[in-house]
């Protein structure tokens, strides 16, 4: 065997854990599970990774503040698929192609939204007179600019009543005037603004501090870094006392990995470092809140992690009190520093006697109490 693969093996960072026999186990997922999602990723793997700079994503439609029925019509006319006049005619299902309202151009989507002159006056009778409204021909960067403004309510009852009434004409004859349409439109945001705002994120800042949680005992904050994800990965931590002050910290480096391999050995290294020192009463912090449901609920036999897990949970039942709580990433600020410090060196593990240069100030705004916003 080559001396680079010898030394490479020798520095992985295996933990075995005698409850855990090896398995096989399904490698397009971390929970080790099979899902004909992740087998449809692991078939397009190659397609998806060639693309991915061009790929539209599309995921962010189904989050908007909206009832389904909106959201699927905008998915629909993002497909460019609504069955506009154009559309029907071109695949031989209707002969006319032009717009019902103007009669005067091809009914693309496009025009029925937003283009036609008729339409132009009800955008306009309800707010929307700038011109840079009605420029660009890509109904994707114009969908997504007008649901991501601060009238989004407004936009999203325009084009859907918009809509609705264009399907009025063309199947039951109906002309709803402007007048009309541009009151049902006011009240259809006002109605979707009652109803959805709340679930819209009302962004209020959120204040996060060092021990969030006023703990008086041992403090271990720990975290993993991975530059890449995946990608060059490592984990660091510390402990200090509950006046933030420094009493050991740690880091180290494994390899390529991912986020969560990271994370997961942040926390067994840092619990281990912690017993090590033979405190009695800690309290953990770590922002993954993946890894900290992984140690606190059953193990699936099948997850990619689950020696490391169940080592951790053995370390966490021993003879002494520990807790764990998720922190925001704004708590961790010093654990993030020496996480990122690991993924950058090659040492698998360094335990740190006294805190880096680089770290002095971030340790001072924890002691001292300074709240970070978010
Ligand atoms: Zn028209």
């Amino acid at each position: 065997m080559p001396n680079e693969v010898k030394e490479h093996m020798s520095n992985l960072p295996i933990i075995l854990n005698s409850n855990v026999t090896d398995c096989h186990t399904w490698k397009g997922n971390l929970n080790g599970l099979y899902t004909a999602r992740d087998g449809y990723h692991w078939l397009n793997r190659n397609d998806f990774s060639d693309n991915s700079t061009t790929t539209v994503t599309w995921s962010w439609l189904w989050h908007i503040p909206a009832p389904e029925k909106i959201k699927f019509f905008l998915w629909t006319a993002l497909h460019k698929a609504l069955p506009t006049k154009e559309m029907l005619s071109h695949r031989g299902m209707l002969q006319d192609n032009s717009c019902p309202r103007c009669n005067n151009n091809i009914e693309t989507t496009i025009h029925c939204l937003r283009d036609c002159d008729v339409v132009k006056n009800v955008w306009k009778s309800v707010g929307y007179t700038n011109n840079m409204f009605y420029q660009g021909v890509d109904i994707y960067v114009w969908l997504q600019s007008g649901l991501d403004s601060p009238s989004t309510f407004l936009f999203m009852a325009a084009i859907w009543l918009i809509w609705c009434t264009r399907n009025k004409l063309c199947f039951n004859n109906e002309i709803v005037s402007q007048f009309s349409l541009r009151l049902q439109i006011e009240n259809f945001a006002l109605l979707l603004r009652a109803c959805f705002l709340t679930q819209q994120m009302v962004t209020t800042t959120k204040l996060v501090k060092w021990n969030a949680l006023g703990s008086t005992d041992m403090i271990l904050n720990v975290d993993g870094s991975s530059i890449g994800n995946p990608g060059a990965s490592g984990f660091g931590g510390l402990i200090r006392n509950s006046d933030g002050a420094w009493v050991h910290g740690f880091s180290g480096n494994i390899g390529f990995s991912n986020i969560l391999h990271a994370e997961l050995m942040a926390l067994y290294h840092g619990l281990l470092l912690a017993w090590e020192l033979n405190i009695k009463d800690l309290q953990c912090y770590s922002d993954s809140a993946t890894a900290i449901k992984l140690i606190t609920e059953p193990v699936d036999k099948w997850h990619h992690y689950a020696a490391i897990i169940l080592t951790i949970k053995d370390i966490i039942a021993r003879d002494w009190r520990v807790r764990i709580s998720h922190t925001l990433r704004e708590g961790n600020a010093c654990a993030d520093y020496l996480a990122k410090l690991g993924a950058r060196n090659n040492e698998v593990l360094s335990i740190i006697a006294s805190p880096p240069v680089g770290l002095n100030l971030l340790l001072l705004a924890d002691a001292s109490g300074t709240c970070f916003c978010r």
